[in-house]
């Protein structure tokens, strides 16, 4: 068989995903339950959602508004925990808050204005892009304290900790001991902000390796994204 166009069944993958993580946290002397997978669905039916939760997969990441909108609405009976991993519109941000449990993309002031609240608390990373392109999403790192102290400051926003996409053609361990840096410097602000989301399909080990405690996982478990326009 054509290794390329096989794909092993879901059950499989997420099994394959879950027992790496399980070695990557073994070899860094970390417990896998202190780490949360987030299965990243952005693309793929609600049926594959409705499938992954029957599988046991209680945290499913979106990265685009309309479709994660349209998904947890038809899944809401599922009680999954909905993370939303894309870059966020300031003028969609309270629709973007009513149906997300956390968003990993807080990446300026004007958002964390946009998601003030007096009514609710929403879970919130704060986005670091490890970049020169600031089209990536993410604040500069030179930019985190200050944007830090405003997050801090806003009401209805409680502050998990910070998120951050390994840049590619980096080394994603080194990036991912960046993230461990600047996360330690957070914590001297905010010391219950103590959580990373980092690390995907092709390096969640080394993310692992450098105290993630979120991991967003697509590809690896469900396969191929279908193709889009
Ligand atoms: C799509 C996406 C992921 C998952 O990527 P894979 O390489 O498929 O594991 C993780 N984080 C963000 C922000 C994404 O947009």
């Amino acid at each position: 068989m054509n290794e390329s166009v096989f794909q092993a069944p879901l059950p499989e993958r997420l099994a394959a995903v879950r027992a790496g993580i399980a070695d990557a946290a073994a070899a860094a002397g970390r417990s896998a339950d202190e780490i949360t997978t987030i299965v990243v669905t952005k693309f793929h039916p609600a049926s594959l959602i409705e499938e992954l939760a029957g599988l046991g997969v209680r945290d499913v990441g979106e990265s685009r508004h309309q479709e994660a909108q349209a998904k947890a609405a038809e899944l809401a009976h599922l009680g999954l925990t909905w993370h939303f991993v894309g870059q966020v519109q300031g003028k969609k941000a309270r629709q973007v808050r009513a149906y997300a449990d956390v968003i990993h993309s807080l990446d300026r002031e004007s958002l964390a204005a946009a998601l003030a609240s007096e009514e609710s608390t929403v879970d919130c990373f704060v986005q670091v892009n490890l970049t020169e392109d600031p089209a990536r999403g993410g604040v500069a790192p030179e930019r985190l304290e200050a944007l830090v102290g405003q997050v801090l400051t806003t009401p209805g926003i409680r502050l998990l900790g910070l998120m951050a996409v390994a840049p590619i053609g980096a080394e994603p361990r080194r990036s991912f001991a960046r993230v461990r840096e600047l996360g330690d410097q957070v914590r001297r602000l905010a010391p219950e902000a103590r959580f990373l989301s980092m690390g995907m399909s092709s390096d969640y080990a080394d993310a692992v390796a450098e105290g993630a405690t979120h991991l967003r996982i697509g590809t690896a478990i469900t396969g191929n994204r279908p193709a889009h326009g």
